[in-house]
């Protein structure tokens, strides 16, 4: 195979070094659906481009104040601007929760069983557990003037709650935070300060595409956004690193059998609106997909890169086992419910996901950097998928996929 001479390593710090966080919405956002596009018609790719719109918010402060001392918080995502003191009001479980009178003026702190994982958003149809529609849904009833929800884990710092509909300032504490702020006194008052704007804006899903002689297509799909604070190197500018390099590769030939389309999703990390968008114009092409392939955090150096196969024939799933076999060190998992492949593979499309079990809690971190993220481990994939790729050519839907 003719390696490329690090192609890859250069998106992946063209995304996330130079450009880094580009959460939906965002200017970098706007870098880095510009890059793709630029790298894609470079490489003389035909470039669809379905833009759509989502809210393009900033946060330029946040902190809490208790008794005057300033304590650090996080501002949950697109949480609207807050200055607000009152005290606080505790709570624990959903039924303590629901048996709080009105709580205008105060301040609810969430912590234990009310803040021991993320919030699904309201507006996320495909997963979205009763118990965090119920607990949002008491929010807005009681209407507290802010929430301060403690992280129930003392390493990560991310907020509990990314949603663009619920609209109760909001930020997220540290358990040391919530723990001086549930030993406060009663009489203590507790400041909550969020500086945020929020305006209309954009973001757009790049669908490149090379022709085939033949009726056939491979998909092959990552996504560019990244939530809030963080570089997003491993999620995903890893992802999209290898599929830029894959088309660049896949480019150099014109006599392909099957034709390519290439998808860089954006907004995979709030609500997957950008598999909506393009499920809208191009479900009924569907069909004509031997397989979608998914990268999605992919790389690590100190991780294992890891691949398996959904909604595939059984002929194909012994043919991808034995060709992974040449890769030693790449491990097949078992099938994963999430990001971009859940597109396809609920629509029946065989899938094949590559991700990366690497370090714990990397995901969606201000540590998620480029530092993490080996050329050798990229190349793995790379190379990987490339010979799937090759090995298909002249292969039917019906023997990839499985029979109904
Ligand atoms: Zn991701």
């Amino acid at each position: 195979m003719q390696m490329l001479q690090g192609t890859y390593m250069d998106h992946l710090h063209t995304l996330s070094t130079e450009i880094g966080c580009r959460p939906v919405g965002s200017e970098a956002n706007h870098e880095a659906s510009h890059y793709i596009e630029e790298v894609l018609r470079n490489a003389e790719i035909n470039v669809d481009i379905q833009e759509f719109e989502v809210p393009n918010w900033r946060l330029n402060e946040a902190f809490i104040e208790v008794d005057g001392y300033r304590l650090e918080a996080l501002a949950n995502g697109f949480s609207e601007s807050v200055e607000v003191s009152g005290s606080i009001v505790s709570f624990c479980t959903i039924e303590e929760l629901s048996a709080s009178q009105n709580l205008q003026g105060k301040i609810a702190l969430l912590y234990g069983e009310l803040s021991k994982e993320n919030y699904v958003p309201k507006g996320f149809t495909i997963y979205n557990p009763e118990h965090h529609q119920r607990v949002i849904q008491l929010l807005e009833e009681k209407n507290p003037s802010a929430i301060l929800f403690v992280r129930m884990e003392k390493e990560i710092n991310q907020p509990l709650i990314n949603d663009w509909d619920f609209f109760i300032p909001s930020l997220t504490v540290s358990p040391e935070v919530g723990l001086t702020i549930k030993n406060s006194p009663s009489t203590s008052s507790v400041k909550c300060v969020i500086k945020s704007r929020r305006k209309e804006g954009k973001t757009k899903n790049i669908i490149g595409k090379i022709n085939g002689y033949g009726t056939e297509k491979i998909i092959l799909t990552a996504h560019y956004d990244t939530v809030f604070n963080t570089d997003g190197a491993f999620d995903n500018a890893s992802g999209v690193a290898v599929v830029l390099s894959l088309a660049e590769e896949l480019s150099k030939r014109s006599d392909w059998h099957t034709s390519f389309e290439f998808i860089f999703f954006s907004s995979e990390e709030f609500l997957g609106l950008g598999d909506e968008i393009y499920l809208k114009a191009y479900r009924n092409d569907l069909p004509q997909a031997l397989v979608a392939m998914n990268f999605d955090g992919i790389g690590q150096s100190l991780g294992t890169n890891n691949v398996t196969l959904m909604s595939g024939s059984n002929e194909f799933e012994s043919y991808v086992k034995a060709i992974k076999g040449k890769f030693p060190a790449v491990q097949w998992t078992a099938p994963w419910y999430e990001s971009n492949h859940y597109t396809f593979f609920s629509n029946g499309v065989p899938s094949i996901p590559f991700s990366n079990c690497g370090v714990l809690n990397l995901l969606h971190t201000v540590d998620d950097t480029i530092k993490w993220i080996s050329k050798d481990k990229l190349t793995e994939v790379f190379s990987l998928a490339n010979e799937i790729i090759k090995s298909l050519q002249g292969k039917t839907r019906e023997w990839t996929s499985k029979p109904q």
